[in-house]
């Protein structure tokens, strides 16, 4: 095709697969708004026995992997691949590496396209979506949390710090800390507000309550595909080879929690009572169309460990991300949800690879499945803030919602919806669904009623 050997000579990523002009047999798939045939992402499945199953979204349905390796539709690695689909995770396919997903991806790609001999093969596979139940796409072994916008790290930092909201080395490393994967949840998962000790204003001493500023965090997920070695550090210019896909990612944080206990170890409690995540996984395959150069950034300094030709050229991913709330009265009332910010991910200050290469530098090695925030996503913009401590400034410019409701940060009843997508000039959509939380009441009210200190 020479649509496709031209665009290979702008991007090394693409391939037919990426060609604007597939159309499906199946009809729900061709201008699908999320999952059309240039998406093909991956996610897990309960069945009715509740056997987890893998499984891909095209158009309005599932193909259930379990049940196309009966059809033996595949040669090659792409049969290597289809058969380590045959697990109730996506952990072994991710270990397999770029070529075998790659080479799945064109597989999967010929079999849905207009005219493929496989389509009776794949028909008898197909569940309509919303017929299934999604779960946590893999075994999630360990999670890190990236600081990776510079906007938000800027106006995070004037809240906590007026005088120096930038510390100096943000610009030389990637920001990280290393989470808690116990509690990652798949989206739709209930959000109980968090209890955690908060310094009392008047006392200044502190007590325990259910937090009184949870708020939200707007983050890309990052897949860890094939595992890295112990003690040996990955290249910027290997990194890429562990990058397996994304997903929409809500880090739920307390901001009065935060505040008490941040320093000097950084967040803690804050943090770790749940961390919802979109079930679809959309590959670094799917998203080649839409790599860009990382942003560029004045007087940045460079950083020779972690800059690389292609990282300069591609290392970026212009991913729309947008965050919707509706609160319990809006939806009693049939209000729809509305917007409270979109920005793209192609503003991040540092990429993917550089958060691979940077978390294995010391031999720190990532195995396949484990999970990388990128932090809180935020553009230069006021309208692409992706957090309400940064809209609101810590809860002091309250915001008004419809029927007069106004919020500094989250009441019980909210929910907040992220979902992301990416286009190209071309004509070329994929989404990457959503993550959607609702707040609950504080589960353990009955212990901390006490008026006094802690
Ligand atoms: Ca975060």
């Amino acid at each position: 095709m020479e649509s496709d050997t031209k665009l290979n000579k702008q991007n090394p990523f693409l391939d037919g697969t990426h060609d604007p002009s597939l159309i499906s047999w199946l009809d729900s798939a061709n201008g699908h708004p999320l999952f059309s045939i240039h998406n093909l992402p991956f996610g897990v499945f309960k069945d009715s026995d509740g056997v987890r199953k893998c499984c891909v979204a095209i158009g309005d349905y599932v193909i259930n992997l379990h049940g196309l390796w009966a059809e033996r539709p595949f040669t090659g690695q792409g049969e290597v691949g289809l058969e380590a689909l045959t697990d109730t995770s996506l952990n072994r396919f991710m270990s397999l590496g770029r070529e075998v997903s790659k080479k799945f991806r064109q597989s999967l790609s010929q079999a849905l396209t207009l005219g493929s001999d496989c389509e009776p093969l794949i028909r008898r596979a197909l569940l309509p979506m919303s017929d299934v139940s999604l779960c946590l796409p893999c075994q999630i072994g360990d999670y890190t949390d990236f600081y990776t916008s510079i906007h938000h790290a800027t106006s995070v930092g004037k809240l906590f710090r007026p005088d120096n909201p930038l510390l100096p080395n943000y610009q030389w490393l990637p920001i990280g800390y290393h989470g808690r994967a116990s509690s990652i949840h798949p989206s739709g998962t209930m959000v109980y507000r968090p209890v955690g000790q908060c310094l009392n204003p008047d006392t200044q001493t502190p007590k325990l309550k259910a937090t009184a500023k949870l708020d939200y965090e707007v983050e890309l997920g990052i897949f860890i595909g094939q595992p890295t070695r112990a003690f040996e550090a990955v290249t910027i210019e290997h990194a890429e080879e562990h990058f397996f896909g994304v997903c929409m990612l809500n880090d739920w944080s307390a901001r009065d929690i935060q505040a008490w206990e941040y320093q000097p170890l950084g967040p803690f409690l804050s943090k770790n009572f749940m961390t919802s995540i979109s079930p679809w996984v959309v590959t670094a395959e799917a998203l080649a169309p839409f790599r860009v150069p990382p942003t560029h950034y004045a007087n940045r300094p460079k950083v020779v460990t972690l800059e690389s030709n292609e990282n300069s050229a591609f290392g970026g991913i212009n991913i729309q991300m947008t965050c919707q709330i509706s609160t319990a009265q809006m939806r009693k009332n049939g209000i729809p949800a509305i917007k409270l910010s979109q920005t793209s991910f192609k503003h991040a200050f540092w990429t993917i690879n550089q958060m691979i290469s940077h978390h294995t530098q010391t031999g720190c090695n990532l195995n396949s499945g484990d999970l990388l925030g990128s932090g809180t996503q935020s553009g230069p913009n006021a309208e692409e803030a992706g957090s309400l401590i940064e809209i609101t400034r810590g809860g002091q410019e309250v915001i008004a919602l419809p029927e007069n409701e106004f919020r500094g940060f989250l009441e019980d009843g909210d929910e907040i919806e992220l979902s992301g997508f990416c286009e190209s000039e071309n004509g070329l959509r994929i989404g990457l669904g959503t993550v959607v939380g609702r707040i609950a009441p504080a589960l353990s009210s009955a212990n901390f009623s006490q008026q006094g200190g802690v």
